[in-house]
């Protein structure tokens, strides 16, 4: 249907970007399905897969093969995209569907490339055979020959906007839209809110790590609990010395600033440390150096 569609209307030209895309597509469904299919053999004894690895990937990618490319003129990728494969051969502007020759010549260079490739990479690596280092030689040369090709196919497709990969353009085939794209339009007080927001939050990546949190919060909670007088010092120092000042627990190696507060060692350092005018968050007296708390607190106060 979408293909009678089709034929009636001119081909639509697709973007270099929505090409690359489609291949980076691809790409990505591929690994998801082979790391779903490995993990089926989870419980097999190790390196049950590595032996045929190179056979079960073509087998596989011929399934994929089957159902996009053969039955629908379509990688995953492109249908996700809205784009199809057309026939170039014929030179006409209407879409024509790719020949019979053209859907296993495809199958042969991608899939079957693959696995030869692969295959011949397992097959020559561990021989040291006069002959075999010839082959392997020649191997080597045509691979980065064809590399080389790929490479300028690629800087013909960034130019031309045609034949995103080597295959596409021996075989004559070509991205086009299934339907017409709609015009994008963009509204201009849209694009100003989405540049402002933008600035607003690389300011705010900038500004953030300026500000002393630790600081504030201290600051603030200062506020919220009043300031407690520093009459009966010895009670409340026996009440203060079961609990952290800073972090509310009972005090690690405790360490006293000069006031009648207490603090532990980590909670105390690391915050003077932070900020040379660290003031105690109690009282609001500042820190003169840390002091090793005297008193001997009874266990039994507990
Ligand atoms: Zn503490
Ligand atoms: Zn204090």
């Amino acid at each position: 249907m979408a293909s009678s569609i089709g034929n009636e209307k001119s081909v639509n030209p697709v973007l270099r970007i929505s090409q690359l895309d489609a291949l980076e597509l691809n790409k990505a469904l591929e690994q998801l399905v082979w790391s779903q299919f490995t993990s089926c053999f989870h419980g097999f004894k190790p390196g049950v897969l590595a032996h045929f690895e190179p056979e079960v990937k073509a087998f596989l990618w011929l399934v994929l093969w089957r159902f996009t490319v053969y039955s629908k003129n379509a990688t995953v990728g492109q249908a996700i995209l809205n784009i199809q494969y057309k026939n170039n051969l014929s030179q006409t502007e209407k879409y024509q569907s790719l020949s019979k020759q053209q859907k296993l010549w495809y199958l042969i260079f991608t899939v079957g490339g693959r696995w030869l490739e692969e295959r011949c990479y397992d097959l020559f690596s561990n021989r040291q055979l006069q002959s075999f280092c010839k082959i392997k030689g020649y191997i080597n040369f045509g691979a980065g020959l064809l590399k080389l090709c790929g490479l300028l196919n690629f800087l013909i497709f960034l130019q031309k906007g045609t034949f995103a990969t080597l295959t596409e353009r021996i075989l004559g085939i070509r991205s086009v839209f299934c339907k017409p794209q709609s015009v994008r339009q963009v509204g201009f007080e849209y694009m100003n809110r989405e540049l402002l927001w933008h600035g607003f939050a690389e300011f705010l990546i900038y500004l953030l790590p300026l500000i002393n949190l630790q600081k504030l919060k201290l600051t603030i909670s200062s506020w919220c609990l009043p300031i407690a007088g520093l009459s009966n010092s010895e009670n409340t120092l026996a009440a203060h010395c079961k609990e952290c000042s800073l972090c509310g627990e009972w005090p690690t190696m405790p360490h006293t600033v000069g006031c009648s507060h207490v603090f532990c060692y980590y909670c105390i350092k690391s915050n003077y440390l932070f900020d040379m005018y660290f003031t105690c968050p109690k009282c609001g007296s500042e820190v003169h150096g840390l002091q090793p708390l005297k008193y001997k607190i009874e266990m039994t106060e507990l």
